[in-house]
């Protein structure tokens, strides 16, 4: 009964802008799998979605979704989202998401053939999801986000694919929004340390933290006997996140978080200290974060996250996190 209560409670936040005490705007989005999965986005209230993991179209089937039937799914998220902004990431394949029929390569799959490495190995299949989500565009307001990058060379290379594919709808004289805005995920340390060495060639980024973890703490995600080692706290993570947040406020660009750690509560004023204004989460975590954003004052928050970041000491964080939420 009393979770009924908080829930209805929650519901009634749906249309409440995201802004803190001081006034502070804050973008809540949502991460969905499938076009389905829009409902419960707006159900609760997202202001756009932040993630769409287009690789899910490709899964548990034994044909690839060709350019008509991924421009139809991408064409029905963006018009059900109605003016709203939805990120549609470049399928995010490889590792533990393999198409049926491919078997993954090397003794460690996280580190192989995956997202971004496996789209530049297979460029007709690259292109033609650019294509669909540059067709997408014409419909409403569409970002593309490039996971996995690690080096100025491989955005160059994503980004020629990009302009190929625009070129090829414009000699067949299809529509597409020209001012569409190509991002890239920040998931590997290499990519979040010499982040400023990139960001000039980007619009927008989203911090993927579940791979960040997983590849700055040396973790397998999918590996549940080191799960408990997993930790979004450890002081080498929050350097890197803050980081990044940092210099893209730095540069003026867009950044985002659009890993687990935008739906957990217990972060969200921490993020909001390091500076962070945009998290994409499940729809169901939606209302909750927004109604910490509600009870926030980011005057207060930030002094408190400097002292954060320079303690090295686990128990102590601990203790200033539970005071932050207090
Ligand atoms: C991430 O790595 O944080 C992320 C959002 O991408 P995925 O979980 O799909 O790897
Ligand atoms: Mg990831």
């Amino acid at each position: 009964h009393q979770w009924e209560l908080e829930r209805k409670k929650l519901k009634r936040l749906r249309d409440t802008r995201a802004t803190t005490l001081d006034e502070v705007e804050v973008k809540l989005q949502a991460n969905i799998e499938l076009p389905d999965d829009i409902s419960g986005a707006r159900e609760n209230g997202a202001m756009g979605i932040g993630l769409f993991r287009t690789e899910f179209l490709f899964l548990n089937r034994d044909n690839l979704p060709g350019e008509d039937e991924q421009f139809e799914a991408y064409r029905q998220v963006v018009r059900d989202m109605d003016g709203l902004p939805v990120t549609i990431r470049t399928y995010d394949l490889g590792a533990d998401k393999q198409i049926n029929g491919a078997v993954s390569t090397g003794t460690n799959p996280a580190l192989g053939l995956r997202a971004i490495r496996l789209s530049l190995s297979e460029p007709q299949m690259f292109l033609a999801q650019l294509r669909a989500m540059l067709r997408a565009s014409h419909y409403g307001k569409l970002g593309i986000l490039i996971p996995m990058l690690m080096s100025m060379p491989e955005i160059s290379q994503a980004l020629n694919y990009v302009a190929l594919a625009k070129k090829s709808l414009e000699d067949r004289f299809i529509p597409f929004d020209r001012t569409v805005q190509v991002g890239g995920m920040i998931e590997i340390p290499a990519a979040a340390l010499a982040i400023n060495s990139f960001i000039d060639k980007l619009d927008f980024l989203s911090i993927g933290t579940n791979d960040l973890i997983q590849y700055t703490l040396a973790i397998d995600r999918t590996d549940d006997t080191v799960s408990h080692l997993y930790d979004p706290l450890h002081p080498a993570v929050l350097t890197l996140v803050s980081h990044v947040i940092k210099a893209c406020n730095k540069a003026g660009k867009p950044i985002a978080l659009c890993g687990e750690m935008a739906g957990d509560v217990q972060l969200t004023r921490l993020l909001l200290g390091f500076g962070l204004r945009q998290l994409s989460m499940h729809p169901a975590r939606l209302l909750e974060v927004k109604q910490r954003v509600l009870t926030s004052k980011v005057r207060d928050i930030v002094p408190q996250v400097g002292k954060m970041l320079r303690t090295g000491d686990p128990e102590k964080l601990r203790m200033m996190l539970a005071r932050l939420n207090d």
